[in-house]
This record gives C-alpha cells, sequence and structure tokens, in this order.
C-alpha cells in the first residue's frame, strides 16, 4: 500500500538514503530538512521524482502536515556538529520530538525514533543489549546528545504508554557509507579524506578504543524491518549496528591499506568522554526482524572510498 511518509533529517547522511529506499518502494516521500549537516547535493539524483517533496524546515518548530508515518532522523550525528552548538542540539532533540509526537498523535501516524548507542555512554557492560541503561555523564561535552536522545526515547514510550502511539525505537550504532559530509568529523569519513589525500591520518589518544561499523544499506533494512514488520504495540527498542569490532588503530590501517595511501598516522588529543569500547548485542534485531548486517567492514569501505574519490575529484 502506497503511504505518505515523513523524513526528518532527510536530506542527511542516513536520510538520504531512506528516502531513495522509500521511494523506490513506491511510497509518497516528504523529505523535511533545516540543511544544517545535510545537503541538496545529497537528495539531488531523486529531485525530479513526482512523489517526492522537499520542505526547508526546523523541527524545534512545530508544523502540520498529513502523514501516515514518520521517521525522526532530523539531529546532528557527528561530535564536532552536535557541539557546536549543544543548547540547539538539546532542542532538536527535545522539541523535535515532542512537535514529530504531535504530528503523530493528531494524524495517528506510526512515528520511528532514530536513537543512538551513546545512549549507552561509556558502556560498562560490553557488548551492550537493549536492557542496559548506560553510564552517562549527563553534564559532559557529549552531553547534549546522549542525554536528548535518552530524553526522546523517554517521549516515545510516555506517548506510547499515555496515548497508545505506535512507536519504533532504534539505536543505531556507528555507521558509515557514501553521503556522508567531507567536513563531517567522524571517523570513517576522516580518514578516508585524510588517506585519499595523503595528509596525516589524525587518531586521536592511543587508538585502542573500539567501535563497531554498519555500512549505510544494511542500516536502512533494520529500519524497514523494524517499521513494517513488527506488531504495533512493539515499541523496540532495538539495536542495529554491526558486531563486527575493531580498535581505531586497526581502522586507519585498513584505510591506508585499501587507498594505498602513503599518509602517516598522527596522534591527538583522546576528547573528554569519548567512549572506550562499543560493540551491539543484535540478538533481538535477529529474532524479531530476521536481520543482521551483511556488508562487512573491508567491503563497505570500499564502495564508501570510491565516492569519497568521486567527491574530492569533483572539487578540484
Ligand atoms: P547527518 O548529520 O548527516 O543528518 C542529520 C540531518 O538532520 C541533516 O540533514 C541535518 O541538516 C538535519 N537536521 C539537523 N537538525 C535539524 C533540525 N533542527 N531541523 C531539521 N533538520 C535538522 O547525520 P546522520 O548520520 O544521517 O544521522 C541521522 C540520524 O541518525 C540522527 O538522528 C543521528 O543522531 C542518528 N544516528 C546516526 C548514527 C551514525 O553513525 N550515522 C549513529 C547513531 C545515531
Ligand atoms: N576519532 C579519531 N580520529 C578522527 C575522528 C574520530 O581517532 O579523526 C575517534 C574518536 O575519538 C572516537 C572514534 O574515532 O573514539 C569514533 O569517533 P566518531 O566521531 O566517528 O563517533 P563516536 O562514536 O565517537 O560518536
Amino acid at each position: 500500500m502506497k503511504k505518505r511518509i515523513l523524513i526528518t533529517g532527510g536530506a542527511g547522511f542516513i536520510g538520504s538514503h531512506l528516502t531513495e529506499r522509500l521511494l523506490k518502494e513506491g511510497h509518497e516521500v516528504l523529505c523535511l530538512d533545516n540543511f544544517f549537516t545535510g545537503s541538496k547535493d545529497n537528495i539531488l539524483h531523486l529531485l525530479d521524482h513526482k512523489y517526492l517533496e522537499i520542505i526547508r524546515h526546523d523541527v524545534i518548530e512545530p508544523i502540520l502536515l498529513e502523514v501516515d508515518e514518520i521517521y525522526n532522523l532530523a539531529c546532528p550525528a557527528s561530535p564536532v556538529h552536535y557541539q557546536y552548538n549543544p543548547v540547539k542540539t538539546v532542542k532538536t532533540n527535545v522539541m523535535g520530538m515532542i512537535n514529530m509526537l504531535g504530528l503523530a498523535k493528531r494524524t495517528k501516524a506510526k512515528i520511528f525514533q532514530a536513537s543512538t548507542s551513546e545512549v549507552y555512554g561509556d558502556p560498562e557492560q560490553h557488548p551492550q543489549q537493549e536492557s542496559y541503561w548506560g553510564h552517562v555523564n549527563p553534564i559532559g561535552i557529549r552531553s547534549c546528545y546522549d542525554e536528548g536522545k535518552r530524553i526522546a526515547e523517554t517521549l516515545c514510550m510516555d506517548y506510547h504508554r499515555q496515548h497508545g502511539l505506535r512507536v519504533k525505537i532504534v539505536r543505531i550504532f556507528n555507521t558509515y557509507g557514501p553521503r556522508m559530509a567531507i567536513n563531517d568529523g567522524r571517523v570513517v569519513s576522516n580518514f578516508i579524506v585524510q588517506a585519499l589525500q595523503n595528509k596525516p591520518i589524525t587518531v586521536y589518544g592511543e587508538g585502542q578504543q573500539t567501535r563497531s561499523f554498519c555500512y549505510v544499506d544494511d542500516l536502512v533494512e533494520g529500519f524497514i524491518r523494524l517499521m513494517d514488520n513488527t506488531p504495533d504495540d512493539y515499541p523496540g527498542p532495538v539495536n542495529i549496528g554491526n558486531p563486527g569490532e575493531f580498535t581505531i588503530l586497526e581502522l586507519a590501517e585498513k584505510v591506508i591499506a585499501l587507498t594505498g595511501s602513503s599518509s602517516k598516522i598522527e596522534r591527538l588529543p583522546l576528547p573528554p568522554d569519548d567512549p572506550t569500547q562499543r560493540r551491539p548485542d543484535i540478538t533481538i534485531a535477529k529474532e524479531k526482524l530476521g536481520w543482521e548486517p551483511t556488508i562487512m567492514l573491508e567491503a563497505g569501505l570500499k564502495k564508501t572510498i570510491a565516492y569519497f574519490d568521486a567527491q574530492l575529484k569533483k572539487q578540484g
């Protein structure tokens, strides 16, 4: 059945892939974005699509639309960008979530929230299961994002319990792929761009901290399965991520090898509150969604390297 679907943050990295996928499935997509970290370039190839509508809007302001489903992705995801204006990050997470839940309530739409592994903070449980409450600093430089996303989950669950809203919460673990912004500041895009330019690879701290990297197509598949294939009274949360775990130093070495770069590793100070380890337990995703990642790190990196290579050549 054709649905009218609102994607907030639809011009961002993940949002643009989701927009493309939902249009391909025959839905009408309303792509809402304030273009803070997103870009029209990400959706340029879709602009002629009859069923795509672009809305320049900030989610901290209410909006009246008629929709069947909402995917709420609006929020800068890179530490560099969410720390640029931390008060705005809190407003986006809290007021944006309230506005989207209000819209879902009025239109009886099903609503999806893009939450994050950051709700686990610097985790003392490894790998992280959804039942873990987390280890989060409420007053640090990452708190605007971490606590913002935590209260957004609280709001989803309260609207679910209090108003019977159909909500779906995904906790996204580090995701990468084409259309990350070149200046995004996250580790995969930084390392690839640095390697392609034969510039120093900036490893923060000793590089022994770990992350688990999921390719964007796998992630989007998980989103759709949770939204379409689970009962209305199942809100999650569900971890979606690739359980393959790598140190940041291993990632740097892989990127250097795959690009054939002459870059050397440069060590920079570790930012405060940087989580030391992160890996999703995906038992629930496997059981409830029949989902697991299919694109492993090396294959995903190759596709991402090809994308950034083309972008850098375009820039000249
Ligand atoms: P992104 O920065 O590329 O996309 C975010 C989009 O939201 C951008 O297009 C931006 O312009 C838009 N936006 C920001 N504030 C807005 C506002 N106030 N009103 C309207 N639009 C606004 O990041 P992404 O990686 O695509 O992340 C998408 C979502 O997934 C975010 O909510 C992020 O927190 C979540 N997430 C991503 C990752 C990851 O590894 N990529 C991990 C965990 C969670
Ligand atoms: N990192 C790094 N060099 C960079 C960017 C990031 O060593 O140029 C490290 C960062 O300190 C963190 C990890 O890579 O330990 C992942 O950082 P990112 O900003 O991608 O996401 P996070 O998972 O920290 O939100």
